[in-house]
Parts: C-alpha cells; sequence; structure tokens
C-alpha cells in the first residue's frame, strides 16, 4: 500500500537528520512518498533529491513557511512549487533573515533574564542550519538553563517576552500569493486547537488550498472534524508526521506511523498542474 508523509524536517532547519539519512529512514519505514517541509528553506529538499531516486522514494517539493496574521505567527505549509521561482526563493532569503534578526531579538531578551548566552554559540550550534529557537533551546541546555527542549521551551522561549517579539516574517497573504504564482499549493499547518472556526473561515477567503488535518497533535476526533471541513469546502487534505528525527534512540514514533493515503497527494498534484498550466499560458 502507497502511504505518504508530507510534513519532515531535516538539518536544514530543527530536524536532527540529514536530508539523505531520513529518505533512508523513511523507505525503510515503507513511505512511499515524502515531503520535507523544513522551516522556511528548501536546501533539505534539494539535498534529498539525487537520494530519492536512489532509493525510489517520491520526493514533493515542500516547505513550512512562518508567516504573519493577525498579529500572530502560522505555519503554512507549501507544497508542488518551483523550486527554482525567484519570487520565491526571494521569499526564502528574507525568511533566513527574518530568523536570525529575531535570534538576535531572542538572546537580547534572555540576556536581560541573567541568561548568558551569546548569538554567535546558537549560531555556531546550528552549524548552517535555518536558525529557530530549537538551537536556542540545545544551547540552554549545554549549559545547564534547562533540563531538555520542552523545560527550555517552557521556560524560556515560549514565553510572553520572547513569544511578543516583533519579527519580519512575511504577511500570511504574501506568502500564499507568492506560493501561488510559484504554482504550488498552500495548507495550513497543523490547526488542531490553534484557531477557532472563523479563523479557519477567514485563511480559506485568503486562498488557502488545504489543511493539514492529520498530524501527530490532532485526534482521532479533530482529525475528522478538519477532514470533514476540508471536503465540504472543496480542500485538499494533507498530513504528515512533522517528524524532527531522534538521533537518540532507534525509536520513531510517528514516521511511517502517521501517514497520508496517496490519493490526497495524486489530488494536490492534479491541482498543482492545473496551476503551472495556467501560469505558463
Ligand atoms: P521556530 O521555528 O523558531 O518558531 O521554532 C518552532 C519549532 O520549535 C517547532 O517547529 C518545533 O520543532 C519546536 N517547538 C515549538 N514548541 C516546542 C515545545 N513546546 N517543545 C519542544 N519543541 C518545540
Ligand atoms: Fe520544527
Ligand atoms: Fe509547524
Ligand atoms: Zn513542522
Amino acid at each position: 500500500m502507497s502511504r505518504a508523509d508530507l510534513h519532515t524536517h531535516t538539518k536544514a532547519s530543527d530536524g536532527e537528520l540529514t536530508a539523505k539519512e531520513l529518505l533512508k529512514k523513511a523507505k525503510s519505514k515503507g513511505l512511499t512518498t515524502l515531503a520535507i517541509t523544513d522551516h522556511d528553506t528548501i536546501d533539505g529538499y534539494l539535498e534529498g533529491l539525487k537520494e530519492s531516486e536512489r532509493v525510489g522514494i517520491e520526493l514533493i517539493p515542500g516547505v513550512e513557511l512562518t508567516t504573519l496574521w493577525n498579529n500572530r505567527e502560522i505555519h503554512l505549509l507549501a507544497y508542488g512549487f518551483d523550486p527554482e521561482n525567484s519570487d520565491l526563493n526571494y521569499l526564502l532569503i528574507r525568511q533566513k533573515r527574518a530568523r536570525k534578526l529575531r535570534m538576535h531579538k531572542i538572546v537580547q531578551v534572555l540576556n536581560k533574564q541573567g541568561v548568558e548566552v551569546d548569538y554567535d554559540e546558537i549560531m555556531a550550534y546550528a552549524r548552517g542550519a535555518n536558525i529557530g529557537r530549537p538551537h536556542a533551546a540545545a544551547v540552554l541546555i549545554k549549559k545547564g538553563y534547562a533540563a531538555n527542549v520542552a523545560d527550555a521551551f517552557i521556560r524560556y522561549l515560549a514565553k510572553k517576552d520572547i513569544m511578543n517579539i516583533p519579527t519580519e516574517f512575511a504577511d500570511v497573504d504574501s506568502a500564499i500569493r507568492i506560493i501561488k504564482k510559484a504554482g504550488g499549493v498552500v495548507s495550513i499547518a497543523h490547526p488542531g486547537p490553534m484557531y477557532s472556526t472563523d479563523e479557519i473561515k477567514e485563511l480559506i477567503l485568503l486562498g488557502i488550498d488545504g489543511i493539514e488535518c492529520i498530524h501527530p497533535s490532532h485526534n482521532f476526533n479533530v482529525q475528522k472534524v478538519f477532514t470533514a471541513l476540508a471536503k465540504s469546502m472543496n480542500l485538499l487534505i494533507t498530513g504528515g508526521s512533522d517528524y524532527h528525527g531522534s538521533p537518540k534512540s532507534e525509536y520513531d514514533p510517528y514516521l511511517g506511523v502517521v501517514t497520508l493515503g496517496i490519493q490526497h497527494v495524486e489530488a494536490l498534484k492534479r491541482t498543482c498542474k492545473n496551476r503551472r498550466s495556467l501560469i505558463s499560458n
């Protein structure tokens, strides 16, 4: 049976595995189609292209974008775009810059709280990855400020002072426009309990193509509600494991377990194909 996972991360953002390692693992878990959806970068996707052919896994272009909407951050999943599209690549450059700027501000807040970390050591830890809070969490743990990643988020990184830092991430509507013009589709990532029904409707009106109905944070009932909504609105159904890697353990709770039926991938690809034919005509 063909199964897909349209939500995974690699070392190009805050994942633990390289794209090659992830593809090998995905193959061993029986997956046939994968999207590498790193935070605001397609470097992992590009790195995985050759390996995907070698191991025989279909790799769909993907990215998870942090965007701004009503003064909050919302994660969008984009798929099937032209990875060489210049507006898209410029968007990713700006997103990378916004991540660095935000990390500078995060360090300032932490320093004010008496936490002795500096920007360069967090960047060094990330080894060229698109910087994010998990990299800061790792440094906080290393220096004894937190017991583990969850603790680092509870104590510092998910606290108001840091959550309220103004950022320069793209607005949700401009991100949607850029992805669509690059021939791709946009899905709301892990909507879970994060948005009200009215907010979901607003996002649909903004031009979202799909909803990530299947995600480890969604229990069966949440999955059912979003699937019904997507079907009633004629939207794509997407889903995946949001796998970030488990280097210290052979146990992968969700990779190969939280999966998406291949018919949904086919629908997604049809939408992209139609969109691209509109763009080229
Ligand atoms: P950022 O991209 O900097 O906003 O960081 C978001 C990432 O941090 C998410 O994709 C998760 O990988 C991770 N994350 C967010 N919240 C938590 C949490 N409470 N515990 C552990 N990891 C988290
Ligand atoms: Fe992440
Ligand atoms: Fe996310
Ligand atoms: Zn994710």
